[in-house]
């Protein structure tokens, strides 16, 4: 490892810092930023389909609720560890203050390989793993969503089981559920959809021309499917894609919805017919224009970044590339649209449906569609325009922002004081 810390807390600590020294705030700013106000840690027992029992680690990060409830997924993960977590529920915080949404940041997580999970034990921990933090979440506290490995199916037993401890449908708890349940018109699509219309509106400020663009998706999950589909349909050519078992690569182009049927048949992108599989080295650094990675974090590092073709890179997913690669990046000219922005989609929509749950009144996918894109392209071009004026990347503009606006909540409440008790 080249990089002097690839832990993704210390990472976000030093993102936070940057921003709080370049807009020249007070230090108790950082000081209550830099970790989250709550952290919990659960043990979940779990009656397996064999009789036996297992108890699952499970953690729910709150970073800061200045602006309002917190907000944000739910991982299950065999590899997530709490510090991982934290970062998580940091970049949430900002996530939301950069979109202007009236939440704060968190993130929930359960150490566990779904894949490994029969339907019945993943129903039970799921369901377990609600009724641990039932004290800590609800629909004006903190709101959890889906995040990697997780799904509506998993939204709605917790809704479910979350439900019978309040006497009521407590509907307004989770978003991402299935729509039957007051899961939201457009939500499943909303983190892709959310990156590539940033993605694009990039191309647009930049004079590239997104047809014909050639494009590379790591990671071919919830996030990087829908956005593969939806530059495609914008005249975008998707020459690479790949998940954890491989990748598809055709320079002449892949049509992302066959690549997709073939991953639901074969559990894998790979061994698409007419491609090549790749390595995920290889994968990034290709010859592209737009690069969106779509996994996890840590994949553009400094070992990395060097090779790296692509001018536009839009992070759909958390914390993809480190402070070195960074830095590299923006040395060679290459625009990152970071993840606080560019995956920002998810969390705009689920908001949506948060508001859509308390009202009790629903809309159609083309009004959060339309929404959506508005709140992104907004967001954007105010990032972009400080990118501009201030020289610096988008990445520590849109630090500045949402810094920013969590620092005056704080500031008004008095929190900067000491009077946040
Ligand atoms: N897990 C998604 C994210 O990282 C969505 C969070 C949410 O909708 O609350 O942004």
């Amino acid at each position: 490892m080249s990089e002097k810390t690839l832990n993704p807390f210390e990472i976000c600590q030093s993102q936070i810092k940057d921003a709080v020294e370049a807009l020249g705030l007070e230090p108790a700013v950082y000081e209550i930023l830099k970790q989250p106000l709550r952290f919990f840690q659960v043990s979940i027992p779990v009656v397996m389909d064999d009789g036996s029992v297992r108890v699952f680690t499970g953690f729910r990060s709150q970073h800061n609720d200045a602006i309002g409830p917190t907000k944000g997924g739910l991982r299950f993960h065999p590899d997530v560890y709490p510090d991982e977590v934290r970062a998580l529920s940091m970049w949430m915080t900002f996530k939301c203050a950069v979109l202007g949404l009236p939440f704060g940041g968190a993130k929930g997580a359960v150490i566990c390989n779904p894949k490994e999970l029969s339907e019945r034990e993943l129903e039970r921990l799921s369901r377990g793993y609600i009724q641990e933090i039932s004290q800590i979440v609800g629909p004006e506290k903190d709101i959890p969503a889906p995040d990697v490995y997780t799904n509506p199916q998993i939204m709605a037993w917790m809704v479910d089981e979350f439900s019978k401890y309040r006497d009521y449908n407590a509907f307004g708890l989770i978003t991402g559920k299935p729509i039957i349940l007051g899961g939201s018109a457009g939500r499943n699509e909303a983190t892709g959809r959310g990156c590539v219309v940033v993605v694009a509106e990039a191309a647009r400020r930049l004079g590239m021309d997104i047809k014909g663009a050639r494009v590379v998706v790591q990671g071919f999950g919830n996030a990087g499917s829908v956005a593969g589909k939806l530059i495609h349909d914008l005249g975008a050519k998707v020459i690479a894609v790949n998940d954890s078992r491989g990748a598809a690569y055709s320079p002449q182009g892949l049509d992302p919805v066959a690549v997709l049927e073939h991953k639901q048949k074969t559990g894998s992108v790979k061994g698409f017919p007419g491609s090549e599989d790749i390595s995920n080295e290889d994968l990034l650094q290709l010859d592209c224009e737009i690069l969106i990675p779509a996994a996890l974090e840590n994949q553009l590092t400094a070992a990395i970044a060097p090779g790296v073709k692509a001018k536009i890179i839009g992070e759909a997913a958390n914390g993809p590339t480190t402070p070195e690669a960074d830095q590299i990046l923006f040395e060679k000219g290459c625009v990152v649209i970071p993840d606080i922005l560019a995956s920002a989609g998810g969390v705009t929509v689920s908001y949506f449906e948060w508001v859509q749950n308390l009202m009790n009144y629903y809309w159609t996918e083309e009004e959060v569609n339309v929404k959506l894109e508005q709140m992104m392209k907004r967001s954007f071009n105010n990032i972009f325009d400080m990118h501009q004026a201030k020289k610096v990347p988008l990445r520590k503009a849109a630090y500045m922002v949402a810094v920013q606006r969590v620092a005056e909540a704080m500031k008004v409440r008095g929190w900067l004081n000491g009077c946040r008790q």
